[in-house]
């Protein structure tokens, strides 16, 4: 060899391996699953990451890698799931519990083979507005423009329903936005929407960006009748206060008090049993080091992991939990 091609042969290598093989760069060794959660704004996303990364510190073990992929959240991945199409993913409560009765989005169409593996953590009702609004409630809220998330989605059919239960018209009384909850923050700063709803845990990406534009903005609490109201219906949803710490530049001074639903890793029933346990497994075992993983995991307790679940443990979920006593 030439001193000359000695010296270039490294970066020969290099761009010959980079351009011959480019999909090497991007595949593993081990078979992948993926758990569905929501656009990478929220917390669906990193706690999907979190999930994946206690299992993946096995992956030659488990011979399996588990990948967080972004989606449009509840109702894509109930449907996905159940369509045998995801073997995970995350959704709220209020939407598995709909899904299991064939109401709501599934009308008429119960599914029964949707499993639950971990409860995690609570996510809260959040209305975001800039301050120039003038919105300080949700019957403020009339005459505004209001982003409630895309045609079908969890947020959107939330919002329809909330309208309704202040007797706000939502055809008539407010102007309503259907983009992708991602954008609502840009909306917000460039000024197309006055406030946008998203059910989401906290600290979220979505508000830290809406918060860090030119518009001042704030979480807007819910008025209290409403809270009690809506606590009061139904098993799974629960109330929270929404810590402002979180989020520096917004306007609140004070917890903003709201309703919340729990977001839960399910599966299908055909799911594997052995990957259902350990996942499972890998999470409760180190549950200290999960829960630093995001601020929003870190209430967390194994009854919050197996209680509470809405629909049928899957039975990988249910070896483990009477393993180490939390079930019999
Ligand atoms: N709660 C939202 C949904 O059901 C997703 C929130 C998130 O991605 O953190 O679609």
């Amino acid at each position: 060899m030439t001193p000359v091609l000695r010296y270039l042969f490294p970066v020969i290598l290099i761009v010959f391996l980079t351009c011959t093989n480019p999909p090497a760069a991007f595949s593993f060794d081990e078979p992948m699953q993926s758990i569905k959660t929501g656009n990478i704004t929220g917390v669906y996303y990193a706690a999907g990451s979190a999930v994946a990364k206690m299992h993946n510190r096995k992956l030659k073990e488990y011979n399996l890698r588990l990948l967080a992929e972004a989606s449009e959240g509840s109702i894509a991945n109930i449907q996905d799931v159940a369509e045998g199409a995801a073997p995970f993913g995350i959704a709220q409560a209020n939407a598995l519990y709909s899904a299991k009765r064939g109401e709501s989005f599934w009308q008429g169409e119960p599914q029964d083979k949707l499993r639950s593996v971990l409860g995690l953590y609570m996510e809260d009702f959040t209305i975001v507005a800039a301050v120039d609004a003038g919105i300080n409630s949700m019957a403020d809220l009339k005459g505004k423009t209001v982003n409630i998330g895309e045609l079908g989605s969890m947020d959107a059919i939330q919002a329809i329903r909330l309208f309704n239960g202040l007797g706000l018209d939502p055809e008539n009384d407010l102007t309503i936005t259907e983009k992708p909850t991602y954008e609502a923050s840009e909306l917000l700063q460039s000024g197309d929407i006055d406030a946008y709803f998203y059910t989401v845990g906290h600290p979220n990406l979505s508000i830290k960006e809406a918060s860090s534009g030119e518009r001042k903005i704030m979480i807007v609490a819910p008025e209290r009748d409403i809270v009690d109201l809506f606590d009061k219906k139904a098993e799974y949803l629960g109330t929270n206060d929404i810590p402002v710490d979180y989020y520096a530049d917004i306007a609140n001074k004070a917890p903003i008090h709201t309703l919340s639903v729990k977001a839960i890793l399910f599966s299908h029933a055909d799911t594997d049993e052995q990957i259902v346990y350990n996942i499972v497994k890998e999470v409760f075992e180190n549950l200290d080091l999960f829960k630093r993983q995001h601020p929003a995991f870190a209430n967390l307790t194994p009854e919050i992991l197996s209680t509470r679940l809405i629909v049928p443990l899957h039975p990988g979920a249910e070896r483990f939990f009477k393993e180490v006593g939390l079930l019999r």
